[in-house]
């Protein structure tokens, strides 16, 4: 599936049921801007490379907009859109005052060096850096970027504009970064888990999760959970998966991955294909990869009861159906993994006030927000009676919708 239809198909669901009107859904569905650029760097050994960098904008209602920036080969510019107004819905479910932006880099960073990595940051820093600001366009980790690459960023930002730390957020916790960031999407998706199985009438203790995808969100996820009581049965990462139907050991599992850089190779279980996660035997398995990793092709196969988005657009609309029809419920990415743009939030609160909040502070307004945000998507479910995702996409449009009004067009 095209990256945009899934996302399009999601967003005119909820805006034809609340009756928007064509104009105001065209609106809503274009973004403002849309940047590509040339991003050349000298490799280390002398030879010139040309990279595409992208950052889309979607919409500014409700703030500045903000979103991550990913390394990745096939990341493409309609990518880049849908995965920026998925933020705007995002933030607006969370009721964060920003809207919403996605950029990303096409390239393989596993086969670039450090030097060649900051290279690479910089310069594409130095293509975009008139069109982002701290009031404007704020940038925050996702797939294969992390809190180095922030900092890269605000240094660089910096050059040009002067100290902004505020510019990105995910930073170093020694650089502007905000205690509890990096373990805030799997927190996040800990709290909504948390009040999905109380409303399921199912206990933490003893529930089998399957996590696909072992890199931040996965991995602080699998962490989080295990330490609430849940049973980690199976995970994934790109290179294979490993399971065990008794629970895997999280701790050790850790410092597996800490060692080897992979959870392949595990004695804590058996081996399998990293698809197989999906369909494994559970009770709730968490996507928490890339996209499109649920599809037509594979949505009968899960046996899960429940299925929680770490990632984003991970469940194409016709496995969101075959899902629904089967009775799984689906907790959609714009509710369940934002607690990493929540606490992004924090960390830009912290920045333009030049102050610094304890880990337990962070937690506790996260939590307050993520429970929240479950609250009043779970009404409208039921008052509404759709699902989920699309109460979520019909309270965030809502949102938008009447700040868009409220300033004018
Ligand atoms: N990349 C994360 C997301 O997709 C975080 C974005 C942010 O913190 O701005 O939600």
């Amino acid at each position: 599936m095209h990256a945009l239809e899934g996302i399009h198909y999601y967003f005119r669901k909820a805006a034809r049921i609340m009756d928007v009107g064509e104009r105001i859904e065209t609106l809503l569905a274009t973004p403002l801007r849309e940047v590509k650029v040339q991003v050349s760097i000298e490799l280390d050994n002398g030879e010139i490379r040309t990279f595409i960098g992208y950052r889309t904008q979607h919409d500014n209602s409700r703030g500045p907009m903000k979103g991550g920036l990913r390394y990745h080969p096939t990341i493409t510019q309609d990518e880049c859109v849908a995965l920026a107004s998925l933020m705007t819905w995002k933030t607006a479910v969370v009721n964060l005052p920003y809207g919403g932006a996605k950029g990303g880099i096409a390239v393989d960073p596993t086969q670039l060096s450090m030097k060649e990595m900051e290279r690479l940051t910089r310069k594409y820093v130095d293509q975009i850096q008139d069109v982002i600001g701290p009031t404007r366009d704020i940038a925050a980790p996702d797939v294969n970027t992390n809190p180095q690459v922030m900092a890269w960023i605000m240094d660089q930002y910096s050059r040009y504009h002067g100290h902004s730390p505020a510019i990105v957020t995910g930073k170093p916790a020694e650089l502007y970064g905000t205690r509890g960031r990096d373990s805030a999407t799997g927190r996040g998706l800990l709290y909504i888990t948390r009040e999905i199985l109380r409303d399921a009438g199912m206990p933490m203790k003893g529930t089998r999760f399957a996590i696909q995808g072992f890199g931040n969100v996965g991995s602080h996820t699998a962490q989080l959970l295990w330490q609430d009581g849940g049973v980690v049965i199976a995970v994934s990462d790109v290179y294979g998966g490993v399971y065990n139907p008794q629970g895997l050991d999280v701790p050790g599992l850790f410092e597996h991955v800490k060692r080897t850089g992979t959870v392949t190779g595990f004695g804590g279980g058996q081996a399998c294909a990293s698809e197989d996660v999906l369909f494994s035997d559970c009770d709730v398995l968490i996507p928490a990869a890339l996209g499109h990793a649920l599809n037509r092709n594979n949505a009968n196969a899960v046996r899960a009861r429940l299925v929680i988005e770490g990632a984003n657009g991970p469940t194409d609309p016709e496995a969101d159906e075959i899902l629904d029809k089967r009775g799984v419920l689906v907790v959609p990415d714009i509710l369940a993994n934002a607690g990493g743009v929540t606490v992004s939030y924090y960390e830009w609160v912290q920045n333009l006030q030049h102050l610094s909040w304890e880990e337990d502070r962070v937690n506790a307004e996260l939590e307050r927000t993520m429970k929240e945000a479950y609250d009043r998507v779970a009404q409208l479910a039921r008052s509404r009676k759709v699902t989920l995702r699309t109460a979520a996409f019909i309270l965030a449009i809502g949102r938008v919708g009447k700040a868009t009004v409220l300033r004018g067009i």
